[in-house]
């Protein structure tokens, strides 16, 4: 099959959104529905690699509650988490592989779709590798570090003939497709100005999260991609350039990536577009004026819920899990052997603005053309 990538709130409040989706499943009603829904022989097998907090809290649960994949295998550095996983989820020993041995995944026929949770800087070694096993991969955002690697990782996928996605998990959430729609039908008129912040304080300074080696870099790669994602999907618009600066307040915290970022893109037709992403504050935000009225999103990229105003209209939070959204449309895209709308190209667009952003920092703010 021939690819087709045609295409928080604070990390604090993603963690209460844990508990909130939890609760929005039910521990007793999990059971049942995991037993009412489809038989997993009818499922495609999902393996999930890195099993940190978003695969525990987030994807394990998303995958309980699919109707269309299930978690099958499981990759993991850390053999404590192979005897906890394989009780809680059924997980058969041969399922189970390390980092060192993923490749033999190539003839485990229960996987089919490899989903990479890992930090940044070990997305596209796993999105590669998954490739060459020929498993259909989700990796999660960023893509990679830099679009350079985005492009390696989408070639790599098409020469295997595997599809690719990226975990933009709100590309499916209701409210935030409202938003999305707003900016194609204009029933509001024409968008006069976006403004997108998304920034939390992060706690235990050890964290990979600082470390540009495993990172590639502080809140832009974490939290300032839901921005540009936020941009893009609101205008339906591609920036042809950007204008970024970094402040420090914590040069001894920070020494390896930036503290907090505050850009501007430029779209054409000269639309604008405001930014501000930190790991020193708090915002999780999306305001849009259009000629004839505004919207505005908080939580903007919450798991637990999106919500605010498209003109008079309320956006009440869906109790939707957004995870399990996005993966049943990746194997609906499987299935159909149709583009993903988050496809590797989509992650490619991305980073290409993230380059940019990187370069006219270095540049005091100069403008970069994407
Ligand atoms: P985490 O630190 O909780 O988990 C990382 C996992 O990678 C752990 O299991 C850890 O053991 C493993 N790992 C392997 N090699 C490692 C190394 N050298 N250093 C550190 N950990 C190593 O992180 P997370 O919050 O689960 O994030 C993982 C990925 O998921 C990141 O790319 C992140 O951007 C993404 N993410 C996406 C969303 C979303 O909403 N789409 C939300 C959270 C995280």
């Amino acid at each position: 099959m021939k690819n087709n990538n045609k295409k928080q709130t604070s990390r604090r409040n993603f963690v209460k959104g844990v508990g909130a989706s939890m609760m929005s499943i039910g521990v007793s009603s999990f059971a049942t529905s995991v037993m009412a829904t489809t038989p997993n022989s009818k499922k495609l097998g999902v393996a999930l690699v890195g099993l940190g907090n978003y695969a525990t809290n987030q994807l394990a649960p998303a995958l309980a509650v699919s109707n269309s994949a299930y978690l099958a295998g499981i990759v993991t550095g850390t053999p404590a988490k192979e005897i906890v996983w394989s009780n809680k989820y059924g997980i058969d020993p041969s399922h189970i592989y390390n980092y060192q041995n993923f490749d033999k995944i190539i003839s485990d026929k229960a996987i089919d779709i490899v989903y990479i949770v890992l930090p940044n800087s070990m997305h596209k070694e796993f999105v590669i590798r998954a490739a060459k096993a020929g498993k259909h991969v989700i990796t999660e955002k960023p893509m990679g570090l830099t679009a350079a690697e985005c492009e390696e990782m989408i070639a790599a996928c098409d020469n295997a003939g595997v599809k690719l996605s990226v975990g933009y998990r709100l590309q499916f959430e209701p409210n935030t497709l409202e938003i999305e729609k707003a900016g194609k039908e204009l029933p509001l008129g024409p968008i006069k100005h976006v403004r997108s912040d998304f920034s939390f304080t992060i706690g235990n300074p050890k964290q990979w999260r600082l470390k540009k080696e495993l990172s590639g870099g502080g809140p832009i790669m974490d939290i300032g991609i839901y921005c540009i994602q936020a941009a893009r999907y609101a205008t339906g618009l591609e920036p042809i350039a950007v204008r970024a600066v970094e402040y420090k307040t914590d040069p001894v915290k920070f020494n390896s990536v930036e503290e907090t970022v505050m850009w501007q893109m430029e779209f054409p037709g000269g639309l604008i577009s405001n930014h501000t992403t930190s790991y020193a504050m708090s915002a999780n935000e999306l305001y849009i004026s259009y000629e004839k009225g505004k919207a505005r999103l908080e939580p903007a990229y919450s798991y637990n819920g999106v919500a605010g105003n498209l003109g008079k209209r309320q956006l009440l939070p869906h109790k939707v899990n957004q995870q399990t959204l996005q993966i049943d449309d990746f194997v609906e895209c499987i299935r159909q052997n149709s583009p993903s709308k988050v496809s590797g190209l989509e992650g490619l667009q991305d980073m290409k603005i993230v380059d940019a952003m990187y370069k006219s920092i270095a540049l005091d703010g100069k403008r970069v053309e994407v």
